[in-house]
């Protein structure tokens, strides 16, 4: 799965008449997994332009080229690509900000079920107790159970959001609401949804996220908090990564070859990072963003060091730009990749994708050992992690 952004809206299909909710996939912009919808500014230029695409009718099966009109930079319609031949951007006239956003939250808040993300970043989750008001929605809710949801031991740590839900009232609807937290970028959403508690099944799991529904995943345990509380907290959870980290130093073995977190030792270090952009590039430029991934040294020679050298591009600016004072001289730019001294190796996500894509390959053949395999899939979900998590990043360092 390689990144991409994109464009919703809607057409009639001319073959049949109905109107054709359509995503279109397209690489054209930063490829974060942005949604761009009538009303976004989709480029930060000022730019006037047609995006051209075809979409096939899922009802009738006729294609038809479209063009999304962007004026100043905003997603301002969606036309027919023979109409707009005739059409200069420039003539387009721009919209609303967000307009269809807000008419999607329009619609939430009239039927009191939907998304809503709170403003800014959050260092901490606190539960509110039975009786007072949350405010979500333009609805203020009053609390009539609460809960904080409690994961299966280890199960997907990583991916589980620390999580509170609520049972309310407001204008005699009864709903749940779920509050999570993602600890990583701290935003904190809210989801109102139909009042079931029930956690989702795991055919339900792997089904189109269900609005209506709250998504609790499967063998989670809802434990009552009736007081209210902290249930997460940014400082309290970092101290437990570097406790897990700590504990995991020289944590591979046999059966493990790759962790989340630091190992101190002989290990292969993959992060996500963001460069500042200058004519050298050191240590000092280079800011790491997120989980830190560790692999074995010696599996990362033995089994991996291939695939990454092979997608290694030392052309790369930020790769020809890294400069080092680990000599003994007046400090040099560095060629190639880099195993010898502590310096990071760039890679762009795009070449991480392919390297991901190799793996694969190797992974479905039989060109490797049964626990090499394994072991290869776990780096790979790792990055693939990582490369959704950080979007931001646009670079994974690895360095040895
Ligand atoms: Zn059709």
């Amino acid at each position: 799965m390689g990144m991409f952004d994109t464009f919703y809206g809607k057409y009639t299909c001319e073959h049949c008449g109905k109107t054709v909710e359509f995503e279109e996939q397209t690489k054209d912009f930063k490829n974060c997994l942005l949604d761009f919808k009538l009303g976004d500014y989709v480029d930060l230029g000022d730019k006037n332009y047609f995006y051209n695409f075809t979409y096939e009718c899922p009802e009738c099966h006729a294609v038809t080229e479209l063009s999304i009109g962007i004026r100043n930079g905003q997603y301002v319609g969606v036309f027919l690509a023979e109409n707009a031949r005739n059409m200069d951007p420039k003539e387009l006239e721009n919209i609303e900000n967000g307009l269809q956003r807000r008419i999607e939250y329009d619609k939430m808040c009239e039927e009191k079920l939907g998304l809503e993300e709170a403003e800014g970043m959050h260092d901490e989750l606190i539960a509110l107790k039975v009786g007072d008001i949350l405010k979500v929605l333009r609805t203020a809710w009053m609390i009539l159970e609460v809960y904080y949801v409690k994961y299966p031991e280890g199960k997907r740590s990583l991916l589980c959001h620390p999580t509170i839900i609520y049972r309310a009232e407001a204008d005699s609807v009864n709903r749940v609401i779920e509050v999570s937290i993602n600890p990583f970028t701290r935003k904190l959403y809210y989801h109102v949804c139909k009042d079931n508690l029930e956690p989702l099944s795991s055919e339900e799991c792997y089904k189109d996220f269900d609005i209506n529904r709250c998504s609790i995943e499967p063998d989670s345990i809802l434990e009552k908090l009736p007081e209210g509380g902290s249930i997460w907290n940014a400082e309290e959870d970092l101290e437990k990564i570097e406790k897990i980290s700590s504990e995991r130093c020289n944590s591979f073995s046999d059966n493990c070859r790759a962790i989340v977190g630091h190992d101190y030792g002989a290990a292969v270090w993959m992060r996500p990072v963001i460069i500042e952009d200058g004519e050298k590039i050191m240590s000092s430029n280079v800011h790491e963003v997120g989980m830190e991934i560790s692999v074995d040294s010696s599996f990362f020679n033995d089994v991996l060091l291939d695939g990454f050298m092979k997608f290694f591009d030392p052309e790369l600016d930020v790769n020809k730009k890294r400069f080092t004072r680990a000599f003994s001289d007046g400090g040099r730019f560095l060629t190639g990749f880099e195993r010898e001294i502590l310096e990071q190796n760039f890679f762009t996500y795009e070449s991480i994708k392919e390297i991901i894509k190799y793996f694969e390959d190797i992974a479905s053949s039989n060109e490797a050992g049964k626990l090499e395999i394994a072991e290869m899939i776990k780096v790979i979900e790792l990055l693939k992690t990582m490369m959704k998590c950080f979007p931001e990043a646009k670079y994974i360092s690895v360095m040895s």
